[in-house]
């Protein structure tokens, strides 16, 4: 049977020749970076060169300004507490917004906890941050900003540029969740003038466990993982060579291919956006039509559930998601879905396809052949389908 692979949001393959690039350091390379012995050279040199190596994708000054740490969950809580515990004596209050990973939005909630006061910013109908809603809630007792560069679940790109400029004329930080937008859109952190932002490695095919945090050199904050002093004291723990070297070089490839990469995804994603509204009837798209992620692809069809398409699709071959990886266990519609506006049975007819490099014009036209009968049956079933529609949808 044809497998089609299109949940790459969730997790993506290691690319091969960042494989490559790892292999000697599971075996070759061991030498523990912080040893004083010849062994640690060629170690000390992978890090660097890592660190070098991401630098240069998100146009950061300094290779210094790169931590590495286990995650992006990791990155996203360390930039959030690091910032309040070192800021709290100047102010208690943080912004972030109602479409945040659950790994900002949590921690988020327990500073709510320890006393913090928390803003959640409203988004428009696509999920974008309101720049006068952001400019109204800034006070002289705000520390910290965090929005995300792009959402996984909608596709929807935010205005960091913008909003870092509203942010930049309070004393408060911007921190940037970048893990989506990883591998597919061109971030500059100087040109964006932000001062945290979280990377993530599988979002560029390097390998899972691993990621990082820019710190823009001067910005206040506390180590989360405190031990033995490793990253400049900021991050402890013997650092997790092959894995920090894969992110190295995924990060070199996606700077060399990027660009040509989501070109071809962006054809790819509206070709089936279209071939899905068009053919159709009651279905549409979640997030915004184009300022969107190259490979996202999120739809909603009416009367229906995801989870019912999922399996169907299943069946046939073909991996979507039906919202966000993180949250798909649970039976609560997405936070994300509902903060855009979404009705509770809306969101739950959403149906999330993220393409990757293996996917091609024949992939998407598989897909837009198949869901229209696989939507049609379970309408025909559905009691959510008016009956005056049930055949003709
Ligand atoms: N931020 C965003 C925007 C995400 O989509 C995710 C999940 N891929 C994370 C953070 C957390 O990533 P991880 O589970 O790799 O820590």
């Amino acid at each position: 049977m044809r497998k089609v692979y299109m949940d790459h949001t969730a997790g993506r393959p290691v690319d091969r020749r960042v494989l490559r690039a790892m292999t000697p350091y599971f075996r070759g390379f061991y030498g523990n970076p912080s040893s004083l012995h010849s062994f640690a050279r060629e170690t000390r040199k992978g890090l660097k060169r890592a660190r070098a190596q991401i630098a240069d994708l998100i146009h950061a000054e300094r290779s210094e300004e790169v931590f590495f740490t286990s995650c992006a969950t990791e990155s996203n809580n360390w930039a959030i507490r690091g910032v309040a515990a070192r800021n709290e004596k100047r102010g208690k209050h943080i912004i972030t917004t109602g479409i945040e990973h659950m790994s900002v939005t949590n921690v988020c909630k327990l500073l709510m906890k320890e006393g913090f006061k928390v803003s959640f910013l409203p988004v428009d109908e696509y999920g974008k941050v309101e720049l006068d809603a952001l400019e109204k809630e800034l006070t002289d007792e705000t520390i910290l900003v965090s929005v995300m560069y792009a959402n996984g679940e909608i596709g929807t790109i935010e205005p960091i540029k913008e909003i870092s400029e509203v942010v930049h004329d309070s004393k408060a930080y911007l921190h940037v969740d970048a893990t989506a937008a990883m591998g597919q859109l061109e971030i500059d952190v100087k040109k964006d003038d932000v001062d945290l932002l979280t990377l993530s490695s599988n979002d560029m095919y390097g390998p899972k466990g691993v990621g990082a945090l820019y710190i823009k050199r001067g910005t206040r904050l506390e180590p989360l993982i405190v031990g033995g002093g490793q990253e400049s004291g900021m991050r402890s723990g013997t650092e997790n060579l092959p894995n920090i070297v894969g992110m190295g070089r995924a990060a070199e490839l996606a700077r060399a291919e990027m660009k040509a990469e989501s070109r071809r995804l962006s054809r790819l994603r509206d070709r089936f956006i279209v071939g899905i509204l068009e053919n159709i009837p009651h279905s549409f798209l979640n997030g915004h039509q184009t300022e969107r992620l190259p490979n996202n692809v999120a739809l909603r069809f009416s009367f229906i559930e995801g989870e019912s398409m999922l399996l169907n699709l299943d069946i046939v071959g073909v991996a979507a998601s039906s919202g966000s990886a993180c949250t798909a266990k649970t039976l609560e519609p997405s936070h994300v879905l509902r903060a855009i506006g979404l009705k509770h049975e809306e969101a739950h007819g959403s149906l999330l396809f993220t393409l990757g490099r293996q996917n091609t014009d024949d992939d998407v036209d598989y897909v837009v052949n198949l869901l229209p009968n696989i939507v049609k049956r379970l309408r025909a079933m559905s009691p959510l389908t008016p009956s005056e529609l049930r055949e003709n949808v």
